[in-house]
């Protein structure tokens, strides 16, 4: 995540110019003298409003982390641990924005704590460390659940399954219990939060196809591919990923996510190819926290309007 993005820089300097150039010489044809300094107002207007964002991360990246918060990630996050300083700086930095950025809210009973929050954020540290120019896409909002809940948001009822749900353009939800547990025992290859984190990424494509939008056109074929090779595989029980990854290939990659994270050796292992695939995705090695490189396009180019 960055405190500012190039392309945010580019477009607000561009309508700036434009606007507060238009105004100034509008002005200097009523008031020849004096008008053409009027479009220094509409122009620090619009860079003031467009880099709000820029100014507010700015801030945020000054302070200094809380010391439980740094606890927290050094007792649940194994990626955090494997980082040496300058990168573990930038998964704190990332961890903060997203605390501030993101709207999370306890329903019925639930209160939304320091761990829960953190639970969520650490999941979004996670999967951006590879790639700092990217913005996870898709809603910012995180409602905490008490309990299991059904197709229609109920708790506690026979058809109450969900432990997570992520939409398209409605918030992410989680029960207390399984963003608590998804950290709790990190290396078991089960993460709800990671899980629902790596719908959104899929989401943002046409429909949920297991196919991340963030892919490069050019390689989605090949993905396509992979993901039904695996599926089957997983279909035939020769996969380490658990069944419910064959549901559809949204669940296929969302529970591949969990488990490239959770366990990376055993899939490098045993799934050499997904593995490669989800480093290229990632630009992340988890085994080691290093970044494989820096990334080859500008990601705006496949990203869909979720950036600050
Ligand atoms: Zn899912």
């Amino acid at each position: 995540m960055r405190i500012v993005r190039r392309s945010t820089v580019f477009t607000t300097t561009v309508l700036a110019v434009v606007i507060g150039g238009g105004v100034s010489v509008m002005g200097a044809q009523v008031w020849p003298t004096t008008g053409a300094w009027g479009g220094l107002v509409p122009a620090g207007g619009i860079l003031l409003w467009g880099l709000r964002g820029a100014l507010r991360r700015w801030r945020v990246a000054r302070r200094p982390i809380p010391p439980h918060w740094r606890s927290w990630l050094q007792s649940h996050v194994p990626l955090y641990s494997r980082l040496d300083n300058d990168a573990a700086r930038r998964f704190e930095r990332d961890l903060q924005f997203a605390m501030d950025e993101y709207s999370f809210e306890g329903v019925q009973g639930v209160e939304a704590t320091d761990a829960l929050r953190l639970s969520v954020a650490a999941g979004i540290a996670t999967l951006l460390h590879g790639r700092p120019d990217w913005e996870l896409p898709g809603s910012r909002s995180v409602l905490f659940y008490p309990d299991r809940f059904d197709d229609e948001y109920y708790g506690g009822g026979p058809g109450a399954a969900y432990d997570g749900m992520a939409h398209q353009q409605g918030p992410i939800i989680l029960t207390a219990a399984s963003a608590e547990h998804s950290w709790a025992r990190p290396d078991d290859g089960d993460n709800v939060v990671l899980h629902e984190l790596a719908h959104l990424f899929d989401f943002d494509n046409e429909g949920a196809d297991g196919v991340p939008s963030l892919v490069a056109p050019e390689s989605a074929g090949k993905w396509q591919a992979l993901v039904r090779t695996e599926m089957k595989r997983v279909r035939r029980g020769q996969s380490i990923l658990r069944p419910y990854a064959a549901e559809a290939p949204s669940e296929f990659f969302a529970v591949a996510v969990e488990v490239f994270f959770e366990q990376p050796h055993r899939m490098a292992d045993r799934h050499e190819d997904l593995f490669e695939a989800l480093v290229a995705f990632f630009q992340l090695d988890p085994r080691t926290g290093r970044q494989t490189q820096e990334p080859e396009a500008q990601p705006d180019e496949h990203q869909a309007g979720s950036a600050t």
